[in-house]
């Protein structure tokens, strides 16, 4: 793939870019944007007020912004499903306005849009635009979640479900890896998710953020459910950093502090944009991390501990007992931060961004996921491509901190670290010249100019 510095050759094509306003979203679709203006497409991206991109760093782009018709308290992330059901109602008309003036000053290749703005195809069939989905999430989750609206049910309904039990429609998943959501009414999230799935077989092409070799069954599983061109042509942030689509400043300290650790000693923590968590949940982790001895790097981020502005929470006489052995910050360069020399492991939430930005850098991971897909991703890391152990809900500080040393400083870690390099030499293998990601970039570029 080329890299921002390279002047691209323009094709005098356009395309419209429409991200999904969350930061694990946002970033995928931003790099996505870049990616193909480097191919020579004009890009316009179209958002929403509420998380709006930071223009300023990518001047080679056009940015609209739409009325996204939320109030102060229905923008925020408290209840993703309530929110996702209002975007796709208060959109339409935006966003359809917002096209029609884009149509009239000239001709649009195809429009790009997230999965969830499934709102977006009959906007694009209204205008006979081809549309093109792009789902951020990895494929084995997505295909999870088309199976939800009929097997949820079954399972979450008995009183007597037991956790531990396989689900025959999923496999290899149990019933407390099946991806739930919280959310007022649950309907919502079935008809959301109904909506996503036949939207998206109604589009013109699916493109993943994920690469093939990593998820091939799931991708022919894909293939049958989507008969239209699916394009794994993930990751993208090799090409693009996250930075330039952060919504939040990166604490760049958390370099210039790692620089001072010893090679693979520091574990990073992070749980991500979203996740939340309760005071005693965060105490434990506190003590967790301070107890195994281990130098790390915490993302607290203003937000995640419910009730708290920032560090309230943690216990008195914190500082003084980690010392210099921990740094905590509100958000940090991550990308940056897993491809550091210092860092030999990874607390997550399982995201798929950050799930795959581990992977590109070949850090084992410790998965403790939050809600949705990130359980499902999780399964994976751990049970299936064993690069990760995993955290059940409740896990208190004595069992955190012989965990994190089982995979830090152990042989079990050790293992992981060779599993996932051969996956991280598999990532570095399919982005080059003639690699599975780069060759689906292609064809979704000839794709595109085919309109
Ligand atoms: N991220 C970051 N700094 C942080 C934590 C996260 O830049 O301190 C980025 C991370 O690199 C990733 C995104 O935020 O690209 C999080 O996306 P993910 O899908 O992992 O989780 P989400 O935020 O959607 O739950």
């Amino acid at each position: 793939m080329e890299t921002q510095t390279q002047k691209p050759q323009t094709n005098n094509r356009h395309l419209v870019l429409y991200p999904y306003p969350l930061q694990g979203l946002i970033n995928p679709m931003l790099q996505l944007a870049n990616i193909l203006h480097s191919k020579g497409f004009s890009i316009t991206i179209i958002h929403t007020h509420f998380n709006s991109p930071t223009k300023s760093k990518h001047p080679h782009i056009t940015f609209l912004p739409i009325s996204d018709g939320l109030s102060k308290t229905e923008a925020s992330t408290e209840d993703i499903i309530s929110l996702v059901t209002l975007l796709n109602t208060n959109c339409v008309a935006p966003f359809r306005d917002c096209l029609a003036g884009l149509l009239a000053d000239g001709p649009i290749a195809c429009l790009i849009t997230d999965a969830l703005f499934h709102f977006s195809q009959s906007v694009a069939d209204g205008f006979g635009l081809p549309r093109i989905v792009l789902r951020t999430s990895s494929i084995f989750s997505f295909m999870v979640f088309a199976t939800l609206p009929a097997i949820h049910e079954k399972y979450f309904s008995k009183q007597d479900f037991q956790l531990e039990s396989p689900v025959p429609e999923a496999p290899p998943l149990q019933v407390k890896d099946l991806p739930t959501i919280t959310t007022k009414d649950s309907n919502d999230l079935y008809k959301f998710i109904t909506n996503m799935v036949t939207q998206t077989k109604a589009s013109s092409g699916l493109i993943w953020y994920t690469f093939s070799e990593l998820e091939e069954s799931a991708l022919s599983q894909s293939r049958k459910l989507f008969p239209i061109p699916n394009f794994p042509i993930g990751p993208f942030h090799k090409s693009f950093p996250a930075s330039s689509s952060s919504l939040l400043i990166q604490d760049k300290s958390s370099i210039s502090w790692l620089d001072t650790q010893k090679p693979k000693s520091v574990l990073y923590v992070s749980f991500g944009s979203i996740a939340e968590m309760g005071v005693k949940e965060f105490n434990e982790m506190a003590w967790g991390l301070a107890n195994s001895m281990q130098p790390f790097l915490w993302v607290v981020r203003p937000g995640l501990v419910r009730g708290s502005e920032w560090l309230e929470a943690l216990p008195s006489g914190y500082a003084e007992k980690i010392g210099d052995r921990g740094c905590i910050v509100k958000w940090a360069p991550q990308q940056e931060v897993l491809a550091h020399f210092a860092v030999g492991g990874f607390w997550t939430h399982n995201g798929w961004n950050s799930t795959l930005e581990s992977i590109c850098e070949g850090v084992p991971m410790i998965c403790s996921p939050c809600f949705g897909d990130q359980l499902v991703n999780a399964k994976y890391v751990s049970d299936v491509w064993g690069i990760g152990l995993r955290f059940e809900k409740g896990v208190e500080r004595g069992e955190m901190e012989r965990r994190i040393r089982r995979v830090m400083v152990e042989r079990e870690g050790e293992e992981m670290r060779e599993r996932i390099l051969c996956l991280k030499e598999k990532v570095d293998v399919c982005l080059k010249e003639g690699g599975s990601s780069y060759q689906h970039l292609e064809e979704l570029s000839s794709y595109i100019l085919s309109f």
